[in-house]
């Protein structure tokens, strides 16, 4: 958030004298108390300031940076997250990728009958399958996918903060976001969290209309 030139004169005028009163800050601008009254509320909810009653504003000591990373903290998966679209163990690798194309995706999830996750199947799993000589219908995806136990799950309510170290550390574009099924022994997949999902929250943050 931006802080307009009044808005930081006043953050100066509690860092330097608080705990101080709405009427005193105001009348050290020669400014009315109704007049500072929108500039205080804004301080205080962006965190800047801090209010007791019948004491006054204190200034909170916490940086623009820190007040950023402690609202990012606070936002979960399931604010960025998007469809996920899934195909089926059976599938072959040529359906795959004309799922792949038709939904604009850059990885799918692979289901068994039941609808449980059993794979992940990104762009380059299906290019790399597409250099051999085999006919691609012939192929069943589950051939070729990232199997269970060894993909990266997420859930709805765990922080976008971990979800993009995930990414990182696993040097993967996506995470399903998992719901457990049959007393925990399986996953079914309620969203998917990617890199582009994470890029859109910078834009959020940015232009300060995070969610
Ligand atoms: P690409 O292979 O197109 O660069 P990724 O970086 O997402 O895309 O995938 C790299 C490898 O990691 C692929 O073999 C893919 O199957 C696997 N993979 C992708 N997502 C996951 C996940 N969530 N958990 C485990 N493995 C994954």
């Amino acid at each position: 958030m931006e802080l307009t030139s009044r808005q930081e004169t006043i953050v100066e005028i509690v860092k330097n004298n608080g705990p101080i009163t709405g009427e005193q800050i105001a009348e050290r601008l020669s400014l009315t108390r109704a007049t500072l009254r929108p500039d205080l509320a804004i301080l205080t909810m962006a965190g800047y300031l801090d209010a007791r009653p019948r004491v006054g504003y204190f200034y909170t000591g916490k940086s623009g940076t820190q007040l950023l990373a402690e609202k990012v903290k606070h936002i979960t998966v399931k604010h960025y997250q998007s469809r996920p679209v899934v195909v089926q163990e059976a599938a072959s690798v040529y359906d795959a990728i004309c799922t792949m194309f038709l939904e604009d995706v850059g990885s799918l999830f692979v289901v068994d009958k039941q609808a449980t996750l059993v794979g992940v199947l990104s762009r380059k799993d299906l290019l790399r399958a597409s250099l051999g000589k085999h006919s691609l219908e012939s192929i069943p995806v589950s051939i070729i996918m990232t199997r269970m136990p060894n993909i990266t799950v997420c859930k709805a309510d765990d922080l976008i903060t971990e979800v993009a170290k995930k990414l990182i550390d696993k040097q993967i574009d996506s995470l399903p976001i998992v719901t457990e099924v049959d007393y925990g022994s399986g996953f079914e997949v309620t969203g998917r969290i990617t890199k582009t999902n994470i890029t859109a929250l910078l834009v959020d943050l940015a232009n300060d209309e995070m969610i």
